[in-house]
């Protein structure tokens, strides 16, 4: 494996976080203390300086009107990016739209690609992904009661959907339901596009995630879906092959939510090394002469850089040999690159003592906000599952 990284994304890379620093920054006080509402055309101006900058949608093909980087360069643009929480969503590579425009791009119709995904890559509409239900457990991807059922040339959909990520104002949801009850688990599923202002699509609520409803983009929603009729040719690739597309999506995707977290790490470590600087104990006493705090810096630097590697790796793998060989990487960084981001942000509170838990750092977003990455994409306890159950099968463990 080559460890260096080419001379123009490391120029790139360096242009996207002065970019970032001095544009984006600035706007995440009002970020975490308004209504994104009211952020929407201040955002929208970043958006015009990053298709200035030809970094618009970096991750979509060139057809599609992206910038069409590699994985792996995308991988660590992604770190980049992830150091705002306002960065993916500036450079229209967010979730969920961004699993969305991978998805319609590899599995959709020219008429899907035309009529979905181009308006989704030129960032005029948004997008949610609808599978995870209040009555089955997510994290059994093969479990839900949400029905699609045949009449003549459309789908009638009935189900309710919650935690659809970003679907308060999005023009499309893709929703997973059950098309094929009687089929084997892996092929009972498939995914349908269901443009939000269908009759029978009910938008119920914002759900409050940690005292905070939110809204647009930043937002997690419960959905009904009730005698909503669509065309089948809204149906996304083959008639059961919801759970294999969810699984194209997922593998991928978990390696840019990892290096998002990476950002986040490198994003807390900053503020962390900043505050033990600047701050005095008494006057001229540094808090960063306390050997505690030097020991969280030092075990920060070290469980970042091995959660960056790991990642990367995994990434190397999934572009070399595929996501489906990639499997045990993918859930060893899912689990592990979350608990570090955990770890470094809190630490890096910690040394902001009140400060840190106040409104006035970014550290309390990260905290509150990115506790989820230890339950959505599969929680923490189903990936380790998986590397243990692989390993407990050379050594013959029933049940494995
Ligand atoms: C911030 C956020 C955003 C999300 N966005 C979306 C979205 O856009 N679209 C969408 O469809 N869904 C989304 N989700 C939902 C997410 O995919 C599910 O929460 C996840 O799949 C877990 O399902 P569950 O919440 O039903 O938990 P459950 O399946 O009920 O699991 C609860 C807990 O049980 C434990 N557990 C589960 N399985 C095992 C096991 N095999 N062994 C041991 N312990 C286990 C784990 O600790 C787990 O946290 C989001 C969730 C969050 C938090």
């Amino acid at each position: 494996m080559d460890f260096s990284v080419p001379t123009e994304i490391q120029e790139m890379l360096a242009k996207v976080r002065q970019f970032l620093h001095d544009d984006v920054y600035p706007l995440e006080a009002q970020f975490i203390n308004g209504r994104f509402a009211d952020l929407v055309s201040a955002l929208e101006e970043k958006r015009a300086r990053v298709r200035e900058m030809k970094l618009w949608a970096p991750q979509v093909p060139a057809e599609f009107g992206g910038v069409g980087l590699a994985f792996m360069e995308h991988a660590m643009l992604s770190e980049e990016l992830g150091r705002t929480p306002l960065g993916h969503y500036v450079f229209n590579c967010q979730a969920p739209d961004a699993g969305n425009m991978e998805i319609l791009a590899e599995f959709g119709t020219p008429e899907q690609q035309e009529r979905f995904l181009k308006p989704l890559a030129a960032g005029k509409i948004r997008s949610c992904f609808a599978m995870t239900e209040p009555d089955c457990a997510g994290s059994n991807p093969v479990w839900m009661n949400t029905t699609a059922v045949k009449e003549g040339d459309e789908y009638v959909i009935n189900g309710h959907k919650w935690f659809s990520s970003a679907a308060d104002g999005a023009a499309f949801a893709v929703a997973m339901v059950v098309t094929d009850p009687d089929a084997e688990p892996h092929r009972r599923a498939s995914q349908i596009i269901v443009p939000t202002d269908t009759p029978g699509y009910q938008f119920v609520r914002n759900i409050p995630v940690m005292g905070h409803a939110g809204d647009g983009w930043p937002s997690h929603s419960e959905l009904r879906f009730e005698n909503l009729r669509v065309p089948a040719e809204n149906l996304l690739g083959e008639q059961g092959a919801g759970f294999a597309i969810a699984q194209a999506r997922l593998g991928p995707g978990r390696i840019h939510h990892c290096m998002r977290w990476i950002g986040i790490c490198e994003r807390a470590f900053d503020c962390m090394c900043q505050r033990a600087a600047e701050r005095d104990l008494a006057p001229g006493d540094k808090l960063g002469t306390r050997q505690s705090v030097q020991n969280w810096i030092a075990e920060s630097r070290a469980e970042i850089n091995a959660a960056r590697l790991m990642v990367l790796q995994a990434a190397w793998k999934i572009d070399n040999e595929g996501a489906k060989a990639a499997r045990e990487e993918i859930s060893v960084i899912k689990f592990f690159a979350a608990d570090v981001m955990m770890k470094v942000v809190d630490r890096a509170i910690q040394v902001h003592g009140a400060l840190g838990v106040s409104d006035d750092t970014i550290l309390q977003y990260f905290y509150r906000f990115e506790r989820g990455a230890r339950i959505y994409d599969g929680p923490d306890e189903v990936h380790k599952s998986v590397i243990a159950r692989r390993a407990l099968k050379g050594y013959g463990v029933a049940g494995t």
